[in-house]
């Protein structure tokens, strides 16, 4: 063994900016990779483009038990102190909508290739296909046996991420490492995820997407809303506003609460504009189907479920009036879908909960139970909503390992 290794586990975000900030530092630094490759789930991150970090870092958009930490691990750790990082490595960013941040190539590919060029310069013995199955801990040292062997180390970094998305690496492994080094763990539920109904309905609108605003009932008490896209599925619904619902959701669920979703598929048209639009529509002497007539205003594979839920009388458009135009309206404003599950850890950006941070020094990332065992990114009890919030998390407390 050198004395003075350092081991980091996981090259994913928070792996790969640890080993290098470690090693420009002087650390002997090796990285292990369960992998074939390093950075997957950045390659896939923003669709392909890596929304890398958003301009407006605010602790509202990050959940934890512990916000004291969040803002500790902040101070001084802006989005500008991760620019500055980026820049160091040749590359730029770019701002998109809502302070979102991207990479200047719109590539997140170009993103890992940069990193990955920086660590290999800077020293790192990056190792790949290296499964570490077990750690243990003696005499000031770290013992891990991996699937390439066993290997020793004076600084371990857990940066083994959360099951969050396994076909990319995603797994519970960096749990049963800290459990064994005596970290206790908050409760962990997928986030950023699609959500399962068991209505037969939303089959037949698989692929339909609108603009629109989904409310969430929990056991029949309104908790919460969100605005975007929804999109229905043959297991229910998905699309941006489900996504930024889902921790929520996913939570409740997991309490056995009973979860239901109010669907306004027209938010930009209030109640009174949508009634007086219907209502001007209505001629008196035409016999077209309401369903057909309907077609002039929404997607026409919603309309057999706003006529079912809204138990509209009427065939014929001579015979709307206004009592069967208000249950319309009524129903396209609230449309009922109950949700049962979610896509689970499979379908997941990130998981909730974590590695207990009150065990954590916010400072520099070391366990407070064992000296020399490091944090970094999604292991830790924080997640960030949708945005490059997670991101941001993963690069700043890699960025704070080790720092005196
Ligand atoms: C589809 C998708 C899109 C996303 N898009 C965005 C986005 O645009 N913006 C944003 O901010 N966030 C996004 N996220 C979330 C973001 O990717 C994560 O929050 C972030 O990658 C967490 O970084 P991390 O280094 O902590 O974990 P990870 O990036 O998951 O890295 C952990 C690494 O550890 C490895 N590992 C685990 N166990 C072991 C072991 N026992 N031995 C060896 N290696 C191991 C894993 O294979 C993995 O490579 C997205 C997530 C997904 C799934």
């Amino acid at each position: 063994m050198n004395n003075g290794t350092m081991i980091i586990i996981g090259a994913g975000a928070a792996g790969l900016i640890a080993a290098i900030t470690n090693a420009r530092a002087g650390q002997k630094i090796t990285l292990l990779e369960q992998n074939t490759k390093i950075g997957k789930k950045i390659l896939v991150s923003g669709n392909g483009k890596c929304n890398i970090d958003n301009k407006y870092i605010s602790i509202n958009h990050f959940h934890s038990q512990n916000p004291p930490f969040i803002e500790e691990v902040f101070k001084g750790y802006d989005f500008k102190v991760v620019e500055k990082f980026f820049t160091s490595i040749g590359l730029e960013l770019v701002e998109g909508k809502e302070g979102k941040m991207f990479p200047m190539s719109l590539q997140a590919s170009t993103v890992v290739d940069l990193l990955e060029y920086e660590a290999l310069r800077a020293g790192v013995h990056i190792l790949c296909d290296c499964a570490v199955t077990g750690i243990g801990k003696s005499d000031n040292v770290f013992t891990l046996e991996t699937t390439q062997g066993d290997k020793k180390c004076q600084q371990l970094v857990l940066a083994a991420g959360s099951p969050a998305a396994p076909h990319l690496g995603g797994s519970n492994s960096g749990y049963a490492f800290a459990t064994k080094m005596g970290h206790a763990l908050i409760p962990r539920h997928p986030s950023l995820v699609q959500l399962c109904s068991d209505a037969i309905w939303v089959k037949s609108c698989a692929g339909v997407k609108v603009a629109g605003v989904a409310k969430l009932y929990a056991n029949g008490e309104y908790i919460t809303e969100q605005k975007g896209d929804l999109l229905f599925t043959n297991y229910g619904i998905s699309g941006l506003a489900i996504l930024d619902l889902s921790r929520e959701v996913s939570t409740r669920l997991a309490s056995f609460d009973y979860c239901e979703l109010s669907l306004d598929l027209m938010p930009e048209l209030s109640k009174e504009k949508l009634t007086n639009l219907l209502q001007s529509r209505v001629q008196q002497t035409s016999e077209k189907p309401v369903a057909l007539w309907l077609q002039g205003v929404m997607n026409k594979k919603l309309i057999p479920i706003i006529l079912e839920q809204s138990k509209c009388k009427v065939r014929t458009e001579d015979a709307l009036n206004r009592k069967e135009i208000n249950k319309l309206v009524h129903t396209i404003k609230n449309l009922k879908l109950s949700v049962n599950d979610t896509k689970g850890f499979k379908g997941a950006e990130v998981s909730t909960g974590g590695v207990d941070t009150t065990e954590v020094n916010p400072n520099n990332m070391e366990s407070k139970l064992v000296p020399n065992l490091f944090f970094a990114g999604e292991i830790l009890d924080v997640d960030g909503d949708r945005g490059g919030f997670n991101f941001h998390f993963a690069w700043v407390t890699a960025l704070r390992v080790n720092d005196n």
